[in-house]
Order: structure tokens, then C-alpha cells, then sequence
């Protein structure tokens, strides 16, 4: 038995690997990575470190070796045909390798999303569901960093967190939730052939927003529209499904989730300032 896990050397990646070294021994975990010198720490954990570079399809085969279960994270590349691309080759190597059940991080109902991004992950899940291997599919919320591009640290600073006028909600989780939710299905039996959508149990919009920024960092911080403002997130917002919420995360992650005060607590601790 091996879990073989891609993107160890990213965020989410290495979340992953931390938290799955406390319920497998690191001998049955291997990583595929495009750059081994980068997994060099995994490597001194007696885990197998191998070369797989989502742009070259026979490393992929290789570095899938033996898989009783393999973890493929989304390519980060910031062209979705590119990144289809790279997924087509992953998936296609899976097959070829003999990978006995693969689990894909997608992202919160892409069927209903109407960004390049939707279209990738559903084509890849597509690819995925018909490739002929027990599959899980982990479609995770937009992570919590999405707190950083709201303009907080100017709300702390003027006493005020502004946004077009709007129903805004957020169905956000951490990284380390979902990690922990990964790692379930990497190490439990079952799963097979079944789509999560890992968000967080309620969403939360910018009133909330305001008032854990007033609790966290003690200056009053009011939340007000303002029809001139305008930035690239609010107007992606609206492409994308940010109200539905769903008990997967909290069940497959087995403990209480990060909250928001979590988030903000943690952005404005002094080991983040600016
Ligand atoms: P990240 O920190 O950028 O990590 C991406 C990982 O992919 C890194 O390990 C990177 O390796 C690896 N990688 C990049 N190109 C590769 C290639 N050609 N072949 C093999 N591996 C390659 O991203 P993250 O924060 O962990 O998030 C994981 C994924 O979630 C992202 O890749 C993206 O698809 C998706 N995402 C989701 C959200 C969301 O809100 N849900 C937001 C952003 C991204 P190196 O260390 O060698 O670069």
C-alpha cells in the first residue's frame, strides 16, 4: 500500500502531508513532485520522493507507481487550458500506472460556476469519473485567504470595511480543514466514486466581517457599501456559487472547523504584519 500524493511542496500539499504522517507510517507515503530538490525534507522523512512534473506525461506514470490511492492536486498554473492539459496527462498516467483509486481536489460546484476554472474541474472530473478507477472527488471551497483581498487592513486602519453594494456571502474554508478532509478519504476504506463539497457549515458575509475585525484587533470597525468602489474580486464573486453550504467538510475533517475569528486572528497576529 502507498499514497501518493502531488503538489507535497505546496500549500495545501504540505498541510496534507503533515497531517497524514500522524495516521500512516511515512514508508507507505510517497510524493510526486516536478522539483525533488523541493521535497528534500519529505525524502529525509524516509518518504519516497519522486520526479512527476504534470507538463511530462511518462514522469507522471512513473512517480504513480503502485498507488493504492493517489492524491492529485489542481495544477496552480495560471492558464486553464494548460491546466487541463496537465490533469488530461495525470489522469491518463493514473490509468497506465495502475492506480487503484485516485482523489482530485475540484472546487465547490463547478456546474453552477461561470469561470474558466468551473470548466476545468468539471472537464477533469469528467475525465476522471470515466477513466474506469474508484474515484473521490474532494471539491473544495475557495480557501479562506479570500479574507486578505477584502481590504481589511484598511477597514482596521479608517474604521470602515466597504464593498459595492450587494449580497455578498462567503462559503470559505481553510486549507488546514481541508487537508484534514483529504486525509480521511486517503486513509479510510470507502469513498470510492463519491463527490464531497467541502465548504464550511454556514456562509458568513462582510457585517460579520467588520465585527470580528472590531473583536480581533479592538478598533471599531463598521461595515457600509459604496456604489464608486469597485475591484476585480467583486466583480468574480458573482461567477461563482459562494452561498451553498454543506455538512461534507466538518464530517470528513471529524473536528470543529476554523472560524472566521480563526482567519482574522491569524492575519492580524504580530508574526503577520504587514
Ligand atoms: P500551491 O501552493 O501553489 O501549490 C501547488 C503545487 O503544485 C506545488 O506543490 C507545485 O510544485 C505543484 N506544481 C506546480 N506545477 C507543477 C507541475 N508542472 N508538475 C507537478 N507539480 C506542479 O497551491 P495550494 O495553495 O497548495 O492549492 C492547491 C491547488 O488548489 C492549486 O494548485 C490550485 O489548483 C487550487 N487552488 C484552489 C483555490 C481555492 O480557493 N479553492 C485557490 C487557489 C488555488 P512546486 O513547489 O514545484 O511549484
Amino acid at each position: 500500500m502507498t499514497i501518493v500524493i502531488t503538489g507535497a511542496t505546496g500549500n495545501l500539499g504540505r498541510l496534507v502531508m503533515q497531517q497524514l504522517l500522524y495516521r500512516v507510517p511515512a514508508s507507505k507515503i510517497a510524493v510526486s513532485v516536478r522539483n525533488p530538490g523541493a521535497a528534500k525534507s519529505w525524502g529525509e522523512q524516509q518518504m519516497e520522493v519522486r520526479y512527476g512534473d504534470y507538463d511530462v506525461p511518462e514522469s507522471l506514470e512513473s512517480s504513480f507507481r503502485g498507488a493504492s490511492k493517489l492524491l492529485l492536486i489542481s495544477s496552480p498554473h495560471a492558464d486553464d487550458d494548460v491546466r487541463l492539459r496537465q490533469h488530461m496527462a495525470a489522469v491518463d498516467a493514473a490509468k497506465r500506472a495502475g492506480v487503484s483509486h485516485i482523489v482530485y481536489t475540484s472546487i465547490v460546484r463547478p456546474e453552477l460556476g461561470k469561470l474558466p476554472l468551473h470548466r476545468l474541474h468539471l472537464e477533469t472530473e469528467r475525465a476522471i469519473a470515466s477513466a474506469g478507477i474508484p474515484y473521490t472527488i474532494l471539491r473544495n471551497a475557495y480557501y479562506s485567504d479570500i479574507v486578505k483581498l477584502l481590504g481589511v487592513r484598511e477597514a482596521v486602519d479608517c474604521g470602515e470595511l466597504r464593498s459595492p453594494p450587494g449580497q455578498w456571502t462567503f462559503n470559505t474554508a481553510a486549507r488546514e480543514d481541508l487537508a484534514a478532509a483529504a486525509v480521511t478519504v486517503l486513509t479510510e476504506k470507502g469513498h470510492e466514486n463519491r463527490t464531497y463539497e467541502l465548504t464550511a457549515e454556514r456562509a458568513w458575509g462582510l457585517s460579520e466581517l467588520a465585527k470580528v475585525l472590531s473583536e480581533v484587533t479592538g478598533r471599531r470597525v463598521v461595515y457600509r457599501t459604496d456604489p464608486a468602489m469597485t475591484s476585480i474580486v467583486y466583480r468574480t464573486l458573482p461567477l461563482a456559487d459562494m452561498k451553498f453550504v454543506s455538512p461534507d467538510l466538518v464530517w470528513l475533517a471529524g473536528k470543529p472547523l476554523r472560524s472566521l475569528t480563526d482567519e482574522v486572528r491569524e492575519l492580524f497576529s504580530p508574526i503577520n504584519k504587514r
